[in-house]
């Protein structure tokens, strides 16, 4: 199939890029590198150096390679950011996003799978996290989340696109050839790394949680798994597919992606530990505002509807594979 994939530069949609040409797939990217690198995109894939988010040369593209489905990984993508500066988030992942779905519409590609996030529940009420949970987010970030996934939603009822949007909980390692590098970085398992590597020592942000350590609990998934589920999305949006049948209540389906448990803050730290043969330095300071105490997804829909399941569902092989590839990348993507 011809798929053109948006970020493709970046950490989940490199990922997602080598996992598309191993399945055989004609792959095209567009990434403005703002936040991607253009080296982890592998080898014969042509990179559209520019934004996703101008219509009329993003329809141009599609026209041009023939595009069947996009994979619309490409976002701002940092909470803390969000925060501060709101407007760039709602500029580039919803109007940004809304151009994209305008340069399909103007091309006739009708097929999208969309990279949302757990960000969309906010602090539920009831775990594990099933999809038809109130979605409250707490920051722009996943506002805006929710806010293109409402508008994909509604060109399903209305233009018939066939969607699939896929909620990621916390996504970690890596695969040989590529791995998560952040600027700056806030991630739990980067920092726990760092640590180790002589970087700043890790700050644990509360330890007084109510979780059987104190710490709290995320439901890690390997990146790796998360593109094998881009391609059975893909698949899913397929014309005829029941999946993602348009009609006048419902546009796209809706899959959690998550190991379907948990692992606490101390669980990666021991894990990190394990892996490298090393001692993670560490303190434990204030909670950080914003944080719920447990995160979990139910993944049984992904598992039922798209015949999902995790592969590498232990912290051991996503600390495991982030660290060995630290230790190939000492430099990041200097060094790729
Ligand atoms: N965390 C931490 N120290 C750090 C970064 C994260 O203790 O330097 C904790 C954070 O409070 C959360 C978990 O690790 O409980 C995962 O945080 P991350 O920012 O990786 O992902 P989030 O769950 O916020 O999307």
């Amino acid at each position: 199939m011809r798929i053109l994939v948006t970020g493709g530069a970046g950490y989940v949609g490199s990922v997602s890029v080598e996992a598309l040409l191993a399945a055989g797939h004609d792959v095209s990217v567009i990434d403005d590198l703002s936040t991607g690198h253009a080296e982890s995109v592998a080898d014969g894939v042509d990179v559209v150096d520019g934004p996703y988010t101008d219509a009329a040369a993003v329809a141009k593209l599609l026209e041009a390679r023939r595009i069947e489905v996009v994979l619309h990984c490409a976002a701002r993508s940092l909470v803390g950011e969000s925060l501060q500066n709101p407007a760039r988030y709602f500029v580039d992942n919803v109007a940004g996003g809304i151009a994209l779905l305008e340069a399909m519409r103007a091309a006739g590609t009708n097929r999208i799978v969309f990279s949302s996030s757990a960000a969309v529940y906010g602090i539920p009420d009831t775990s594990p996290i099933v999809e038809d949970t109130p979605l409250r987010p707490i920051n722009p970030y996943g506002e805006t989340k929710r806010s293109f996934e409402g508008a994909v939603w509604w060109y399903g009822v209305a233009y018939g696109l066939r969607a699939a949007t896929l909620r990621y909980f916390n996504v970690a390692g890596a695969t040989e050839r590529n791995g998560e590098v952040h600027d700056p970085e806030t991630h739990l398992i980067p920092n726990v790394l760092a640590a180790i590597e002589g970087g700043k020592p890790l700050v644990v942000f509360g330890d007084d949680y109510p979780t059987p350590d104190g710490t709290c609990i995320r439901d890690y998934i390997h990146v790796a798994d998360l593109a094998d589920a881009h391609l059975l999305a893909i698949e899913a949006t397929a014309p005829g597919d029941p999946r993602t049948e348009p009609s006048s209540e419902r546009g796209m389906l809706v899959c959690n992606l998550g190991n379907g448990g948990g692992f606490s803050v101390r669980q990666v730290i021991d894990a990190a530990e394990r892996v490298s043969g090393q001692a993670v330095p560490h303190e434990v300071g204030p909670r950080r505002a914003g944080d719920p105490p447990v995160l979990v997804a139910s993944s049984a829909r992904a598992s039922e509807v798209l015949g999902w399941q995790p592969a590498r569902p232990t912290l051991d092989e996503m600390v495991g594979s982030a660290w060995e590839w630290r230790r190939r990348h000492p430099d990041g993507y200097a060094t790729a």
